[in-house]
């Protein structure tokens, strides 16, 4: 507990099942997923005098948000008797769905499921049917801006879903960054996949006019400068390659395999409206057969290392592992 000034007085005549009410008192939050997202997300709701419950299989994660002053459980099924409102940031919807399971059987009518996480929209949108059955609400509300932005609270929020139905979640939104409503539940994780589907094509196609550059003998800051000057720039240009490949770090803290995921979703959803998407295809192709070059857990701007070393370019490239490395 940490018992902040900025702590709302508690009211228990709170109707959690009233749409559109006002919040008497801030809702208990659980946060499920304490990983590069939700560790420094749960840290901000704390530091905001959030009374946050979390929980993750890792030991260490959870230790760190109970030394900021937040609460955890072992067992998620605990959360769901406590909080008002649960937001899960987990790796996938297989995740979602299982996590979702244990705490949907404690929670109370009225209380809602937040999924942050990057997660197949078709899923989600049967995962809102079955939890309304229970009379609990899911509104999806995936992210974008990194660790970075869950650090800062400047996040882009894509809310699928009635938002304003849960009582307390628009400013919980407030303390994470920009929430922006794109409809109905599941919309969130179709712009979030689509989003992504660009941002991964941008990233393959920076590196490779990069290494061009370089066979050119451009150096890669001249051409960056260039084109973050001109129409070629996007994120990839203008954050991702000067922040993490030049400096040779490698540590955005999203794994090139979540990206992967994204990819494979904004393909399924062409494929389910009957549009082809020929790119995203190609790049999810590509994109896989990177990652195999990888480590486990590498960072999604590795994928640069290896398209460097294909182009037999580059000191960036000496320590990709050989896919026999791979654990
Ligand atoms: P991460 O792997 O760092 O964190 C996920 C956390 O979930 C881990 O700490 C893991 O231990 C925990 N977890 C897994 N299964 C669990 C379970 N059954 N019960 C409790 N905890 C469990 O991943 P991340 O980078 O934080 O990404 C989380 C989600 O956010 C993904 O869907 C990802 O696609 C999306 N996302 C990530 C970023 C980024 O920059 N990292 C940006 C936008 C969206």
């Amino acid at each position: 507990m940490l018992g902040s000034p900025l702590r709302w007085t508690r009211s228990e005549s709170l109707n959690l099942s009233s749409s559109r009410s006002t919040v008497l008192r801030r809702p208990e939050i659980g946060f499920v997923g304490l990983g590069h997202m939700g560790g420094p997300m749960s840290a901000r709701l704390v530091r905001a005098g959030y009374d946050v419950v979390g929980s993750d299989l890792v030991a260490t994660a959870r230790a760190k948000l109970r030394a900021l002053g937040g609460r955890t459980v072992d067992d998620v099924g605990q959360i769901g008797a406590v909080a008002d409102i649960v937001v899960l940031i987990l790796p996938n919807s297989d995740v979602v769905e299982a996590v979702a399971g244990q705490l949907a059987s404690g929670m109370r009518p009225g209380a809602a499921i937040v999924d942050m996480s990057s997660s197949e929209p078709t899923r989600t949108r049967r995962l809102a049917e079955s939890l309304s059955a229970r009379g609990i609400r899911l509104v999806d509300a995936p992210v974008s801006g990194g660790v970075r932005g869950a650090t800062d609270g400047t996040l882009t929020i894509m809310i699928g879903g009635d938002a304003d139905a849960v009582p307390g979640l628009s400013e919980l939104f407030a303390q994470l960054g920009r929430p922006i409503s794109v409809g109905p539940v599941g919309s969130g994780h179709a712009v979030k996949a689509l989003n992504n589907l660009l941002s991964a094509a941008h990233f393959w196609l920076t590196s490779e006019a990069v290494a061009i550059g370089i066979k050119l003998g451009i150096e890669p800051e001249v051409l960056l400068s260039v084109i973050n000057r001109s129409s070629g720039r996007s994120g990839s240009s203008e954050a991702k390659w000067p922040s993490f490949v030049i400096p040779e770090t490698f540590d955005s803290g999203f794994e090139a395999e979540l990206m992967l995921k994204d990819v494979k979703i904004a393909v399924g959803l062409a494929d389910d409206v009957n549009i082809p998407s020929l790119l995203g295809r190609d790049l999810s192709g590509l994109w896989e057969d990177a990652l195999n070059c990888l480590p486990a857990h590498a960072d999604h701007t590795e994928i640069a290392k290896v398209l460097l070393e294909r182009a037999a370019l580059s000191e960036l490239a000496a320590t990709v592992a050989r896919p026999e490395e791979r654990p």
